[in-house]
């Protein structure tokens, strides 16, 4: 069966940067299943695998506007400490929900200052092109529950 919308898909990946970085791997914690046309995975990988069928090995290249967004430096800012003050040690790295107008954002500590600290609500991944290395394992129909969770249950996908 070639993948479609609704389809069960089952993928080992390896994604890197630009710069042959590896930033997450299937390799070690097991296939993805994801669920096909619900938005579980970027567009631009959606896009990619649309068609191919189990066994076919695919390569794609994504632009950040098909992944995580590009990059707005608008979204760094700095917030007074203070307003971590339950928090024990802020390093570099680490991630906050924080509240905003539009809805929870997540946020990553950027720099650490004496009196400020900088957050960046970018995703971390905004900005990158992102370069995928596919092997299609298995693709099925999806069953009406998973249809109406909008995920894929069993290995590789929810655990519920
Ligand atoms: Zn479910």
């Amino acid at each position: 069966m070639k993948i479609a919308e609704n389809a069960v898909v089952v993928i080992d990946y390896t994604l890197t940067d630009n710069e042959g970085e590896v930033i997450d791997s299937s390799e070690g914690a097991g296939p993805l299943a994801y669920l096909h046309g619900m938005g579980n995975i970027i567009t631009g990988l959606e896009t990619a695998l649309l068609g191919k069928e189990a066994g076919d090995e695919v390569k794609a290249s994504i632009e950040p506007a098909n992944a995580y967004g590009e990059r707005h430096e608008d979204m760094k800012q700095d917030v007074p400490k203070e307003l971590f003050g339950g928090i024990d040690k802020i390093e570099v790295g680490m991630q906050f929900q924080s509240e905003t107008d539009d809805g929870p954002v997540m946020v990553t500590v950027v720099a650490i200052g004496d009196e400020m600290i900088t957050v960046d609500g970018n995703h971390p991944l905004a900005g990158v092109h992102l370069n995928f290395d596919v092997t299609i394992r298995e693709v099925r129909e999806a069953s009406e529950e998973e249809l109406e969770h909008g995920h894929v249950h069993g290995e590789g996908g929810h655990q519920h």
